[in-house]
């Protein structure tokens, strides 16, 4: 007998299973991925639960769900992830952007705000450019800058071209492969601007993180070494010789990070202003320093 899948039965045996999987936001799941199998809005899904759901159709659900049962990220899922109400492809080669790396855009714009000179002659650099979210942010904000995008990874690299494309901005951005600062001179000598979010997770903790995080998204932008500190260490010395006088760095960090992290600028002698920006949690999660004037 062939099987009729409504969204009321589709959604009971997706949630089963996924309650099963362990996967806590199971309900939110559900939705999300049958709105997008059957390309209608998620209110669609509450509202008509004995729609019948197209054989095609079914068939990309229940796929979906047995990626999601092996703790896959929706976003992966789904390609897709919104930040800063911009819609960014994303797949495995990239960290999914979190809203918290919001607050460092926040700061920025911010910081930008008090600059006497014209903006649209400001050298920014990203640096862990990932799937763009940052860069492309940026250049949305600001119709009339450049940017610089650095990653390790060339298959990020693609991701953020791809997503630049999307955007209309792949004309205003430099992409360029490296280990933070490349040792090539393909991009200006000094930035006004440096922006990070950097892997910062001790390798030691790593384990203890969810399985869509240690499982699927890329090792090597979220892990930094032993203690969590390395790329800070290194991306703040370095990124003295790459600012300009008065310029300044704002990086993310990670829960617990600081009062290492400030003392790291403290110990480089080179940055002044240290300012801290706290998420809606209260938490630390960005902080910028300024390259001193006659530093
Ligand atoms: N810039 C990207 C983000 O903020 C990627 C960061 C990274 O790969 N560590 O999500």
């Amino acid at each position: 007998m062939k099987v009729i899948w409504t969204l009321e039965k589709a959604s009971i045996w997706a949630r089963d299973k996924l309650q099963k999987a362990n996967v806590k936001t199971f309900e939110l799941d559900v939705d999300v991925l049958l709105a997008h199998a059957i390309k209608r809005p998620r209110r669609f899904v509450f509202t008509y639960p004995d729609y019948q759901i197209p054989l095609e159709n079914m068939k990309v659900f229940q796929k979906s769900i047995l990626r999601r049962a092996e703790r896959e990220p929706v976003h992966y899922i789904l390609n897709n992830r919104e930040f800063w109400s911009l819609e960014f492809f994303v797949n495995g080669n990239v960290l999914i952007p979190r809203p918290e790396t919001e607050h460092l855009i926040d700061h920025f714009l911010e910081l930008i705000s008090d600059q006497k000179n014209e903006k649209s002659s400001l050298e920014i650099l990203d640096i862990g450019v990932g799937s763009g979210n940052i860069s492309i942010t940026v250049l949305k904000e600001l119709p009339l800058i450049k940017v610089t995008a650095i990653d390790i990874s060339a298959d990020a690299l693609e991701v953020a071209k791809r997503n630049a494309k999307n955007h209309g901005v792949l004309n205003r951005i430099q992409f360029c492969l490296g280990d933070l600062f490349p040792k090539g001179g393909l991009f200006p000598e000094r930035f006004d601007f440096i922006l990070s979010n950097p892997p910062y997770i001790a390798a030691s903790e790593f384990d203890s993180l969810e399985p869509e995080i240690t499982c699927f998204e890329p090792k090597v932008a979220l892990i930094s070494g032993k203690t969590g500190l390395e790329v800070y260490e290194r991306l703040i010395l370095e990124a003295l010789l790459r600012l300009k006088f008065g310029g300044y760095l704002i990086l993310e960090i990670g829960d617990g990070q600081l009062a290492q992290v400030k003392s790291l600028i403290d110990e480089s002698r080179g940055f002044d202003k240290v300012s801290t920006v706290f998420d809606y949690a209260g938490k630390p999660r960005t902080i910028s320093a300024r390259r001193k004037i006659n530093g």
